[in-house]
């Protein structure tokens, strides 16, 4: 059975609101993005329908499938890259997406600078930290972060923000709050962090985006 997105979509943006007003942040709360991916379709409109328009994917192939014919019905959505991207798909991924979340290395960094010129298009661009440390993750090493955004910003790139994904099991407060104090150090204002099991915890720690799917539409069907 379908869940009721809207309903999700209000009780997640209650909670934001909640949290934020508890720790007297109530007027920085963070944006919603709804992460859509590997979801039916049929949610995808159900959240459209229910108003919203800021949508997160991972996988450069799948958003293509799936936006690629959406977004012009929908000339106001603003599509999030938060996943790896290998720089083969950068063109592609320049193409289609509005923010792109997950820079995580200078060779990216310069495809995707290649790609805006010649495309025409300014993206605003966040790294991605990888605060845990772990192999198998995504994000710049907390070191090569200085640099990776020196670089970044001389190939003339937007850098807006930082985002990251603690790991699983690992408490998240740590790993929001080394991304906020890098953020800070950097002069970055976005921060993306927070996802279905911690969102309001980000969004109480200074998350100006959070990233949530199972939230709102439901576990993910893999099989
Ligand atoms: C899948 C994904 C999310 C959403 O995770 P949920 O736990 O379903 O909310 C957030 N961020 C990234 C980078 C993801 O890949």
């Amino acid at each position: 059975m379908m869940p009721d997105i809207k309903a999700n979509i209000d009780a997640v943006k209650k909670e934001i609101t909640r949290m934020c007003k508890h720790v007297g942040v109530a007027e920085n709360q963070p944006r919603l993005v709804a992460v859509s991916k590997v979801q039916p379709i049929e949610r995808v409109h159900a959240a459209l329908d229910a108003g919203q328009r800021v949508f997160g994917e991972n996988r450069v192939q799948e958003a293509e499938e799936r936006w690629g014919a959406l977004k012009p019905d929908y000339p106001d959505v603003e599509l999030h890259l938060i996943g790896s991207l290998q720089t083969n798909k950068a063109a592609n991924a320049v193409a289609l997406f509005d923010v792109i979340q997950s820079v995580d290395r200078v060779k990216l960094a310069k495809a995707l600078a290649t790609e805006m010129d010649k495309q025409g298009k300014q993206i605003p661009i966040y790294l991605q930290v990888n605060t845990g440390r772990e192999d198998q993750k995504g994000g710049v090493q907390a070191e090569d972060l200085e640099a990776l955004l020196t670089e970044c910003r001389t190939l003339g790139h937007n850098v807006v923000g930082l985002m990251c994904i603690p790991p699983a099991g690992d408490d998240p407060t740590l790993h929001f709050g080394l991304l906020k104090k890098f953020a800070k150090r950097h002069g970055l204002e976005r921060l993306s962090m927070g996802m279905s099991g911690d969102y309001a915890l980000a969004a109480s720690m200074g998350a100006t985006d959070v990233r949530v799917g199972t939230a709102i539409f439901g576990a993910r069907d893999y099989s």
